[in-house]
């Protein structure tokens, strides 16, 4: 199983969309049975869900991450401050959640920054867009690879802000990173650096 410090963070999201395959979902409930921390994580991802299932036909100015974003805040001010493997699993399950009502699709038609270059920002951050086609398991693979975050997003025309894990800023390494993107055609249509 795909794990870090032993907890099966990356199938969480999956477990809490009932998409797992027969024996990942009896490896991760074999492990939540031990584990507490992964059942509120599988709890606050169901809630996720059912919040985001008993709204209408999304609309991309309301519908997204920024509302995700409220419903987890609070989640925060009841709970203490997330542990380092909370952030990942919920930006994975935030793009399930997304993928799922197809504003991937919808929203894309074509890249622009949603910000001018060098307007103050937090950290190494980049603007990306990705395929119609790409599946939720390669941007999760996608994200893992670089160690982003979703931020943000998406923007009206399907602009994604990803923050990467980077402390100092690296620009040399921002673009490496930004190089490496561009090759994966098959996923991401557009990147820039903010
Ligand atoms: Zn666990």
């Amino acid at each position: 199983m795909n794990t870090r410090d032993g907890h099966p963070e990356q199938l969480l999201p999956w477990y809490a969309n009932e998409t797992l395959s027969p024996e990942e979902k009896a490896d991760v409930e074999q492990h939540l049975a031990q584990c507490e921390q992964c059942r509120n994580e599988v709890a606050l991802l169901k809630r996720l869900r059912e919040q985001v299932q008993k709204e209408e036909i999304p609309s991309p100015g309301e519908f997204g991450f920024k509302r995700l974003q409220r419903a987890v805040n609070q989640e925060q001010r009841v709970h203490s401050v997330p542990p380092a493997w909370w952030r990942p699993a919920l930006a994975a399950a935030v793009v399930v959640i997304l993928v799922q009502s197809a504003l991937l699709v919808n929203l894309w038609p074509g890249p622009k920054p949603m910000t001018p270059l060098g307007v103050d920002h937090d950290g190494a951050v980049l603007q990306i867009t990705f395929t119609p086609d790409s599946t939720i398991a390669q941007i999760q693979k996608l994200l893992e690879r670089i160690q982003g975050t979703i931020i943000d997003g998406p923007g009206a025309i399907g602009v994604y802000r990803v923050r990467l894990a980077m402390d100092p800023v690296d620009e040399r390494e921002i673009d490496r990173i930004v190089t490496r993107l561009r090759q994966e055609r098959q996923i991401v249509t557009h990147v820039s650096k903010e």
